[in-house]
This record gives structure tokens, sequence and C-alpha cells, in this order.
């Protein structure tokens, strides 16, 4: 049998008031693939991951999640249905402990207990773990990043959205969230990568696509992009 897209965009469009900033775009993020969504600033990245995890309408187009049609649906859920997002700026509650920020997301969509989620999550981010009891506010950036991304992959997620994962991080931990997101694709977990800086996220994707002014201008494998990506991102990405 045949395994359905992750994700499938149709002519998708999308905007803010009479504004349109997704322009009709068709975008396929195979299972199980890490997938890269590059621009620049204002391309309409961030609003095409937020109409897919449902925080944000489409204007127009279709929908798919895992081979289902699922335009209109809720961002309560599309997050059942397994999507979870780490968002840009991170979204952790600073004056919560590493473990507190942890028990938020037991929602109960895997019947975890707590002291579960709290071993599946330290075992893959051990630093979380020797800082469990600390307030998330006085964490380093990158440390802070890692929990974003530990409180995604607490819900085991079929699909995982990332949006700027490097933003204001030094490159040395740019390189160890990488390296972490890397191996959730290599467990099976779909991955849909959000970047300004291509080469990072060109290092690590099965593949990409460029978006610029709301419109895709190019998808394929990170070697066939290159080109593209000096021309629209510059060499310093
Ligand atoms: P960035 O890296 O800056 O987040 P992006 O590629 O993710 O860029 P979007 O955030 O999707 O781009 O923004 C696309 C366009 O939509 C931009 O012109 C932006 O100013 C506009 N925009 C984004 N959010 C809103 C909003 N809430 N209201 C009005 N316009 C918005």
């Amino acid at each position: 049998m045949t395994v359905p897209p992750a994700v499938e965009l149709i002519g998708l469009t999308a905007g803010y008031g009479r504004i349109e900033v997704v322009h009709g775009i068709d975008l396929v993020v195979p299972a199980g693939s890490m997938f890269a969504l590059l621009g620049p600033n204002g391309a309409g990245k961030t609003t095409t991951l937020k109409v897919i995890d449902g925080r944000h309408p489409a204007t127009s187009g279709c929908l798919h999640i895992g081979g289902h049609h699922i335009n209109g649906a809720g961002a309560d859920a599309i997050a059942r249905a397994g999507v979870c997002s780490v968002p840009e700026g991170r979204g952790i509650f600073p004056n919560l402990t590493v473990a507190e920020n942890l028990r938020v997301m037991n929602y109960s969509r895997l019947g975890l207990t707590d002291a579960e989620i709290r071993e599946r999550v330290f075992a893959r981010f051990p630093i979380l773990g020797q800082r469990h009891s600390q307030t998330a506010g006085t964490l380093s950036g990158g440390q802070q990043q890692m929990l974003a991304m530990a409180r995604a992959v607490a819900t085991d997620p079929a699909l995982l959205l990332v949006d700027e994962l490097s933003m204001g991080l030094a490159p040395l931990i740019v390189t160890e969230l990488y390296d972490a997101l890397g191996s959730l694709a290599a467990d099976g977990m779909t991955v849909l990568l959000v970047e300004q800086f291509a080469r990072t996220a060109l290092a690590i994707a099965d593949y990409a696509a460029v978006m610029v002014h709301g419109e895709i201008q190019a998808v394929g494998q990170p070697a066939d992009l290159q080109d593209v990506t000096d021309a629209y991102l510059g060499v310093a990405s």
C-alpha cells in the first residue's frame, strides 16, 4: 500500500484581511522526510505553517494531512491527529520549570504519565533532565529552544512543524539542535522545517522548497537547489 504524503497543499492561498500573502502554492511533504521550507523574511513561510496546523485559515485550496482532507479543521483536531508545532519564538512558559513545561503537553493523546513523558524526553535531551527543576526562563536560548522541541516531541507527533529553529542562537547550539532534529527524522517522524538560513537546513534535509513572495520558486533535493538558494537567499545563508 502506498503511504500518503504527510502534507499535501494544492493551490493553497492564505492572507490577512484583503492582503493575500500565500498565492496558490502546491507542496508535497513525503511521509518520514525532513523537508526544509526556505525563503527570505516575509515570504509567507510562517503563514503556510499556521495554515497546516490550523492556527490560520486558508482562503482557498486544499490541505491534506496524512491523506486526509482537513480544510477547516480546528487546531485542536489537527493536534490530536498528530501534528505539533515548535513556533517561532519557542512559546515556552518562562515562569514554569522544565518539568512543568513538559507536563503542560500531557493532554493525553498518548495516555502517558508525566513520569513516562519525562523519561522519554530526558533520554533524548539529557541536559533538560539535569535541569528539570530549573525555571525555563533562566535557561540559555539554546536550551529554551531544546525545551520547545522536547515539549513537542513529548506528544510523539507524526508531523513536527518547526519555525526558525536557529533564530538568535550561536552556531554551535544550532548544530546540536539540528542533530536532535535529524535523529527524530531518522526515527520516522516527518519534520517540516521553516528557515531563513538555508545552508544549515539543506545540510540535513531530504527535500527543500524555496518560497519567495508567497510563491514556491523551486522544489527538490538539496543538491538540486544550491543555485536557487544562492540566488534568493544569498551566499551568507
Ligand atoms: P518571517 O521569517 O519574517 O516570519 P515568513 O516567510 O515566515 O517571514 P510570514 O510571517 O508568513 O513570512 O509573513 C508573510 C507576510 O504576511 C508578510 O508580509 C507579513 O508582514 C504578513 N503578515 C504576517 N502575519 C501577519 C498578521 N498577523 N497580520 C497582517 N499581516 C501579517
